[in-house]
């Protein structure tokens, strides 16, 4: 196996990506959103559920075992399925995330109606077997934190992804819808309902979007939880880094929401990897957006497209995928904190 950090041939590359096409694609059929999610949904919200972070019900230990996930009928779980398997369509049957649940904040979880319609498992989705972790090349970093951010005008939602470098299984996950600050409450109104009405998620973004700030004390601490930082030390993750689908979200979004709601900008969001810079550069194709990734790596597309969290998840496949393939992922985009208004790139070729 050849994992050197140069870039290699775009032949090779044709050829290992034939041999080596990621479980997710032949285990898992595509099913397509049904359009309103939470038609009838209406949780009571508690305080110490919206507390805690690790309400999250996606610590390493649940999301190797996941046992607790599911309600009867119980699914054969992706997991163990070996990825050559036939199985039954409903067996592989995708769902929707409940997004009470990626926020902490799901009371329904004795409900065996509801867990049967939506996913509690961002995991199940995202399995990769052990035959395709044979051309996983050694990384620099130890997780990927993959970002993908939802908002024009202000930031609407904020989920991110941790993602183990070796086994590329998911580590955790970090999801909050995000309330703007400074707007009035018919422009909300309207914004969410242009927005989110059309995926059948803005009640549930209404009964749980906080602002910003609040939104990234949460994320500290989780991170924090993870050893992935550390509020006294500032600067940089530890061995980590955000993975994510252009430059948009860290060079633009992340600033500019920090002067609107008058924080500074974190240490952390100081620099990413750009998965598109790497993908231009290992594979030798060009491709402007998640969908044209995932159209050329035959990778279907599931959930709702530019929802936030159904586009980390599948960012996430992307990842996942070109790590199978042998790609080493490396900072694409940094700020000197002497000049942090200014960009730098390390790719000559990119998007
Ligand atoms: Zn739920």
């Amino acid at each position: 196996m050849n994992c050197a950090r140069e870039e290699r041939p775009a032949i090779q590359i044709q050829n290992r990506e034939t041999m080596a096409s990621s479980s997710l694609s032949r285990v898992l059929p595509l099913f397509r959103v049904s359009p309103r999610r939470f038609p009838s949904l209406s949780p009571s919200l508690s305080s110490s559920s919206l507390a805690a972070p690790s309400a999250l019900g996606l610590s390493a230990s649940s999301l190797s075992t996941a046992s607790d996930m599911s309600s009867p009928p119980q699914p054969v779980r992706p997991d163990r399925m070996p990825s050559t398997s036939t199985h039954t369509r409903d067996a592989g049957r995708w769902r929707p995330m409940c997004l009470y649940h990626t926020q902490g904040k799901c009371t329904k979880m004795d409900d065996p109606i509801h867990l049967e319609k939506f996913n509690h498992n961002a995991a199940r989705d995202l399995q990769v077997s052990d035959a395709d972790l044979e051309h996983v090349c050694p990384q620099d970093l130890d997780h990927f934190l993959v970002l993908d951010l939802e908002g024009k005008v202000e930031i609407l939602e904020f989920p991110v992804l941790i993602i183990d470098a070796k086994s590329l299984s998911i580590v955790d996950l970090f999801h909050r819808f995000v309330r703007p600050s400074q707007m009035s409450e018919t422009r909300v109104n309207e914004y969410i309902e242009g927005k989110y009405g059309k995926f059948g998620v803005d009640r549930v973004w209404h009964d749980t979007a906080i602002p910003f700030e609040e939104v990234i004390g949460e994320f500290e601490t989780w991170l924090a939880q993870h050893h992935l930082w550390a509020k006294e030390q500032g600067g940089k993750l530890n061995r980590a880094a955000f993975v994510t689908c252009g430059n948009w979200d860290l060079k633009t979004k992340v600033p500019q929401q920090c002067k609107v709601s008058r924080i500074k900008l974190p240490g952390y969001f100081m620099e990413w990897i750009n998965l598109k810079d790497v993908y231009l550069n290992f594979y030798h194709r060009e491709a402007r957006g998640m969908m044209a990734m995932m159209r050329q790596l035959d990778i279907s597309v599931q959930g709702s497209h530019h929802l936030g969290m159904d586009d980390t998840k599948n960012i996430t496949r992307v990842l996942q995928r070109m790590l199978i393939n042998g790609a080493v992922m490396r900072i694409t985009a940094w700020r000197s904190p002497k000049s942090p208004d200014r960009v730098q790139f390390a790719y000559q070729n990119r998007i």
